[in-house]
């Protein structure tokens, strides 16, 4: 590793692990960020970035760049399939409540983002890395890469749900598991007039959300339950019914840009998100079902935390310990709201919905005092020394 600076690997160049490089650079670390594939393509056609994510991107630097780059804001809120809006809202009035914009962007702008704010010759693609020693306060990590071992100060692993990492390094920390649906995810041709909203149906889910460019990213989600569609054209039949622009977007995009994916995610983080050396952060650490949105997010804040708590010269092993123990408990508590939120999205019989429905009018109703009072905690987050 080139430098005189405290050698920092970082393995994964998705969100997660390009914050991560950013915010020990910005530390004073020399980092490298490993990634396996030949190119920073996002997985992942569109991404909301709420306040708490916002704020960890100002704590990398980019906060105002991301904020340059996403859609004006308006009207926004949760539908039922016929288009009636059980809650309703201005993302003006969620602003003024969680301290700032929640932010809709195209996947590739976020991580060009964030690999730009990179030292120059950080970033090396399509490489392999593992780590051969996790290390210990008195010993350096070791990190095998194609051309041979390097040793690592700091370690962090950002490989994703099936993070070879945590299951070397962390044998006991739960592995995967399904989460009972299946999701498309797609950005459209421009459309105007889309107003952001999610829709609700029987056990199925779909977002519209306008971007800056006047593109729309769309995702749904349906339920194993109620069968799921073989192709992009079964799931247009599916949702014929559904209200405009619903049918119009899904008949905007090509079966080839579609990115289809059965959702998966951890059922708990491991019991701590460092071994040694290393770091889990994002999804490797605590994969969640996205019906908060809060996934990269939560990535966002690991890497603006581990940037403020892991300092070169710390006592490494100590310092990640420390870290481990502050993130802990706010991941594994969104994750499990995550998959509460989830629950009833999978709901298929119609009496159940109704009730949901019901309920989720009621919320409608009191939105500043229920929405708000539940989403206030994660969304309201600031990163250290905000
Ligand atoms: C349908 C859906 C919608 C979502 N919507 C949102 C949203 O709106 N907002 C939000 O915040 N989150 C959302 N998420 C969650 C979000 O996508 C993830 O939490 C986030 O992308 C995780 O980033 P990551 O960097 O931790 O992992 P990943 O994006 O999985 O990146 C891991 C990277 O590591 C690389 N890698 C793996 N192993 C190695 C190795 N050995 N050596 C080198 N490289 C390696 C991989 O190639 C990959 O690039 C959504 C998820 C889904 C499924």
């Amino acid at each position: 590793m080139p430098g005189t600076a405290p050698a920092a690997v970082v393995i994964g160049g998705g969100v997660g692990g390009l914050a991560s490089g950013v915010a020990l650079a910005r530390g004073g670390w020399d980092v490298t960020v490993v990634e396996r594939a030949t190119s920073l393509d996002p997985v992942g056609a569109g991404i909301v970035v709420a306040p708490n994510a916002v704020r960890s991107l100002d704590a990398l630097g980019v906060g105002d760049a991301t904020r340059d780059l996403a859609a004006l804001q308006g009207e926004f809120g949760l539908r039922l399939p016929d288009g009636r809006w059980l809650v309703r809202g201005r993302a003006e009035g969620a602003a003024s409540v969680f301290g700032d914009r929640t932010l809709m962007l195209h996947r590739a702008q976020l991580v060009g983002l964030l690999a730009d704010a990179l030292p120059a010759g950080s970033l090396r693609l399509g490489a392999t890395a593992s780590v051969t020693d996790p290390g210990t306060t008195s010993r350096p990590a070791v990190v095998s890469l194609p051309d041979g071992d390097v040793d690592a100060d700091l370690v962090v692993a950002a490989d994703g749900i099936g993070s070879d990492t945590r299951a070397r390094w962390m044998p006991s920390a739960p592995g995967p598991v399904p989460g009972g649906s299946t999701a498309w995810r797609f950005v459209t041709p421009p459309l105007p007039g889309v107003v952001g909203a999610e829709i609700w149906g029987r056990g199925i889910v779909a977002g519209v959300m306008p971007l800056a460019d006047g593109q729309v990213y769309v995702y749904v989600s349906v339920a194993d339950a109620v069968g799921v569609p073989r192709d992009l054209d079964e799931l247009r039949a599916r949702l014929a019914g559904w209200h405009e622009p619903v049918p119009a977007l899904l008949a905007s995009v090509d079966d080839g840009s579609a990115l289809r994916h059965e959702l998966r995610h951890l059922p708990a983080p491991p019991t701590s998100l460092a071994v040694g050396r290393v770091a889990l952060v994002g999804d490797a650490a605590h994969a969640m079902l996205p019906n908060l949105g809060q996934g990269g997010c939560q990535a966002l804040e690991d890497a603006a935390v581990l940037g403020a708590r892991v300092r070169p010269g710390d006592d490494v092993a100590a310092a990640l310990q420390r870290w481990s123990a502050e993130r802990r408990p706010r991941v594994e508590n969104v994750m499990r709201l995550s998959a509460r939120v989830a629950v009833p999205t999978l709901w298929t019989s119609a009496a159940a919905v109704a009730v949901r429905d019901a309920g989720m009018r009621a919320v409608g109703r009191w939105t500043e005092a229920l929405g708000s009072r539940a989403l206030r905690p994660i969304m309201s987050w600031r990163p250290p020394g905000d």
